[in-house]
């Protein structure tokens, strides 16, 4: 433990440490007694947490955030710099959740927690400003969505990032690492998809509701297209039902809960229905959150209809192997490794399905160490916490290079993306693919 371990145990197991100081938190996104007092301090899940691991301090370690957290909502630390920064570090992987014996919900414990700091805490002004930004008034909104992916675009196609990149521009304002992380714009968005319907080939099995994603429909309309044709294939009839909006994760993860419990409503709105047997997503942060409506929306009055809606969700992966794959035409013989997304292990405990799926198609599956251990991507974390986001990227690495797989796959977007970066970093050229990706080439 470090100089800055709390004292073990001070938080005890006492409601009144909650009464004794005037607390800094107050709202419905206060965390309640029952998520702290299920902390029984055992440290188990110290050597789970990424960035306790790669800190080795016990003020970024899952037991030590939820004592900073209690003590702050007991009056007894400020909301200051030092709380902000560790809690900050936490990719809410929630890798803290699986280890730990007494079913501590951390997940729900930091997203209130950082909720209260971007209520209560003055970030630098610039930092302010690019939040408010991307979480209040571009997120969350597809025309904006939409505009911003055509400037980036502009940028990528122009000749601007190849001079910015050579010219040593973007090392010079410490954005290299930064920039490399961007996904390249699709010609097409597939907002352009929103509202139509899919029929199934064959029998009809099912009808679902896909959730399309926002950064997802400007920057990976080809997943999109591919797993309506993997559904369509299996004899799913699929409509992007219109009116459906971003699921609200980033906002949520940021502390942006009242623009999140926005997009749950929107998106309750337009997806709760009888005729779809799921809702279906292939973005395992996304699916995470979608399956969380219910907590997000715990105060609202239509809280049973999130809680429907939430009972619907389905990673693609889950509803395709619960399902039953239909044979595909051809299959592929090559060794892969599987890298857990967090929020699709941890966040959803979905660890079994893709794997089976992969298997179905003649991938001859290599586990890798530490498989369900976070790549460093979460979310915006990448961009924000970027250095030791490379560092959580660079020991991820390490653990593929271990193996010989010719293909990585994984269930989510931004963990592609991260691994792709890391491949890079490393100088190899092995493919990262989705789970859903691979099963479209094989039919
Ligand atoms: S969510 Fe992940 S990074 Fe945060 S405390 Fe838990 S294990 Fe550590
Ligand atoms: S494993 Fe669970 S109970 Fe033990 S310290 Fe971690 S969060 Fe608390």
């Amino acid at each position: 433990m470090s100089s800055d371990t709390p004292t073990a145990g001070a938080a005890g197991h006492d409601r009144h440490v909650l009464e004794m100081g005037e607390s800094h938190f107050a709202g419905p996104d206060r965390p309640s007694w029952d998520l702290y007092a299920t902390c029984v301090h055992c440290g188990l899940c110290l050597n789970h947490c990424p960035t306790y691991r790669a800190l080795g301090m016990e003020m970024d370690s899952p037991r030590g955030r939820i004592y900073q957290v209690l003590q702050v909502d007991a009056g007894r630390l400020p909301i200051g710099d030092s709380f902000v920064t560790h809690i900050d570090r936490c990719l809410d992987c929630r890798a803290c959740e699986t280890a730990c014996p007494s079913g501590v919900q951390y997940g729900h414990i930091v997203e209130r927690a950082r909720a209260q700091i971007e209520q209560h805490y003055k970030r630098p002004w610039p930092a302010r400003l690019v939040r408010s930004i991307f979480f209040r008034h571009v997120l969350g909104n597809p025309v904006r969505v939409a505009t911003t992916a055509r400037l980036l675009r502009l940028y990528q196609r122009s000749g601007a990032q190849r001079l910015a990149r050579a010219s040593g521009l973007l090392r010079l304002l410490g954005m290299s690492e930064v920039e490399a992380l961007q996904p390249t714009i699709d010609d097409h968005f597939f907002f352009d998809q929103i509202g139509k319907v899919f029929p199934a080939e064959g029998e009809l099995r099912a009808r679902v509701a896909l959730h399309a994603g926002c950064i997802a429909s400007v920057a990976f309309s080809a997943l999109n297209h591919a797993t309506i044709r993997v559904l369509t294939k299996n004899g799913v009839e699929v409509w992007v039902p219109p009116g459906q909006n971003c699921c609200g994760a980033l906002q949520a993860h940021a502390g942006f809960r009242e623009e999140a419990r926005r997009l749950a409503r929107e998106n309750i709105a337009a997806m709760l229905d009888d005729r779809f047997d799921a809702i279906v997503t292939n973005a395992a942060g996304c699916g995470s959150t979608l399956k969380d409506y219910g907590d997000l929306l715990h105060e609202d009055a239509r809280h049973e209809r999130a809680e429907a809606f939430a009972g619907k969700v389905k990673d693609v992966t889950e509803f395709l192997q619960h399902l039953g794959l239909r044979q595909p035409t051809r299959t592929l013989n090559l060794k892969a490794a599987y890298q857990d997304p967090c929020h699709l292990a941890h966040g959803q405990r979905v660890r079994s399905e893709p794997r089976d799926l992969l298997r179905r198609i003649g991938l001859k599956l290599e586990e890798m160490p530490n498989a369900d251990q976070c790549c460093g991507s979460a979310g915006s974390y990448n961009v924000t916490q970027n250095e030791l986001s490379m560092k959580i990227l660079d020991a991820k690495m390490k653990d593929i290079a271990t193996t010989s797989a010719e293909l990585i796959v994984t269930a989510n977007v931004g963990c592609m993306l991260q691994l792709r970066a890391g491949m890079k970093r490393i100088g190899r050229l092995t493919p990262v693919k989705h789970v859903v990706e691979v099963l479209d080439e094989c039919y």
